[in-house]
């Protein structure tokens, strides 16, 4: 007799995504995978608190005639898939019944493939289009003179009343700003000579800046490169990126993804064959190259290469750490710190990484809150979603609030401007690495 055991006790595998197969997209198919991975969820409920995609499927259940998953319309599903902003939290903090374990949930994977399919029938909207082109709408918001045009309308409540009405953007969102004068024009290209390779790392890095870190928060990444070179670590630019295509994977335009992977992942495996490590400073880019990627191109030997050679800034450092080779003359204190944990750096399981740095530096006391900001890329940013992404703040905000932090920061520097916006007190949000050379002095 099969035995059916409460909960994994293996570690997690994760199966590729089967996206280039024909079955991915038969509709019939994934609303019967839908009616069971729900009833499970329904029997289980152990994410209700985790976004809005939960609690949206338990009320369509107990407000149903049956209070099971039967008795729910199958196209109220799509209410429960527009809800996930694909954070993984729940594939990786919560269920007990991923694979291996016999039932094989992965609620993420279900809502992405969900998102798949619902994107090859209708498209996407041309708010959810503008929303997802970063590459482009960035290219033309950072013209100068357009910048500051773009950056005032953006700031002006009647406009943003306009943009609300028109496309769907809502007027009470933080959105980001826009720099002419970009990182790719900030920072040079260097040799790296000099560098001390030690463990796994090379000691040498190539930064895929990212788009946001390009165009919308260049100061970020001179603060990197000023502090990675402070211990020794050269510094220099991928010479060509795009988006990462983290809010198209989002949107389900799982073909807009094989783009971006076209453009970037032969640019950055040619750093790595010239003894490059890669760092991006965004959480969810750095998962792209981690997990999704891989998931989705298993068999590309280039992927796996970045997959292996590409970190988060502060797993560098603290990597260097281990081996003597993080200096810890900080000459500021910084006094106490709110830290929010962004849920996309929270699934790379590479541990609290950022927290640990910003603790060797004195007199700082650090609350880390290990709670999502409601952010997630495009969610706070649409007009019908808002309102629940500052819902799921809250908690956060919160707890900020009690902490009485000198200081807010967050390796996701969206979510930090999300949980500023929710305190309304004038606090602005910083990147961590905006912390630590602040303390080095430099
Ligand atoms: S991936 Fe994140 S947003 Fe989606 S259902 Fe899971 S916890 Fe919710
Ligand atoms: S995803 Fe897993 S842990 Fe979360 S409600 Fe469903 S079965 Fe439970």
């Amino acid at each position: 007799m099969a035995t059916v055991r409460e909960g994994s006790l293996e570690a997690p595998t994760r199966h590729p995504l089967d996206w280039q197969q024909p079955e991915f997209y038969d509709q019939e198919n994934l609303f019967t995978e839908l009616e069971r991975v729900f009833d499970i969820c329904h029997g289980c409920r152990r994410c209700v608190s985790l976004c809005h995609s939960f609690p949206t499927l338990f009320d369509l259940v107990d407000e149903s005639d049956t209070m099971e998953v039967d008795g729910v319309a199958k196209d109220d599903y799509w209410s429960v898939v527009d809800h996930c902003y694909l954070c993984d939290l729940c594939y990786l903090t919560k269920c007990p019944y991923v694979p291996p374990h016999e039932w094989n949930v992965d609620f993420p994977h279900l809502m992405l493939r969900a998102k798949a399919i619902k994107f090859k029938q209708q498209g996407a909207s041309l708010r959810d289009k503008v929303l997802s082109s970063t590459d482009s709408v960035g290219k033309l918001a950072s013209i100068p003179v357009v910048s500051t045009v773009v950056n005032a309308a953006n700031a002006n409540g009647g406009f943003r009343k306009v943009l609300q009405s028109a496309l769907g953007v809502s007027a009470d969102a933080v959105l980001p700003k826009y720099y002419s004068n970009s990182l790719r024009q900030r920072l040079g290209f260097e040799s790296g000579e000099g560098a001390q390779p030690a463990g796994k790392t090379t000691g040498r890095v190539a930064l895929f800046a990212t788009c946001y870190g390009n165009r919308n928060e260049p100061s970020m990444g001179e603060d990197l490169k000023a502090v990675f070179e402070h211990n020794d670590i050269p510094v220099t630019l991928a010479p060509k990126e795009q988006c990462c295509g983290m809010p198209k994977l989002e949107l389900g335009d799982l073909e807009a993804v094989k783009r971006a992977k076209e453009a970037n992942i032969p640019v950055l495996a040619k750093l790595v064959d010239e003894g490059w490590d890669i760092v991006a400073p965004i959480p969810s880019c750095a998962l792209m190259f981690r997990q999704e990627l891989p998931l989705m191109f298993p068999d590309d030997a280039d992927v796996i290469k970045v997959q292996q050679a590409i970190f988060d800034p502060f797993e560098y450092l603290m990597l260097r750490h281990k081996h003597d080779l993080l200096k810890t003359d900080f000459k500021n204190p910084l006094g106490r710190v709110a830290y929010q944990v962004a849920c996309h750096q929270r699934v790379q399981k590479i541990g609290l990484k950022t927290r640990d740095l910003l603790q060797l530096i004195p007199d700082t006391e650090i609350e880390t809150i290990e709670r999502c900001s409601g952010h997630d890329g495009t969610y706070a940013v649409k007009v019908e979603f808002h309102e629940i992404s500052m819902k799921i703040a809250r908690p956060v905000v919160n707890r900020v609030r009690k902490f009485e932090a000198d200081y807010l920061t967050s390796d996701c520097i969206m979510a930090g401007k999300q949980i500023a916006h929710g305190l309304d007190d004038g606090t602005e949000a910083m990147h961590p690495m905006t912390l630590i050379r602040k303390a080095y002095g430099l």
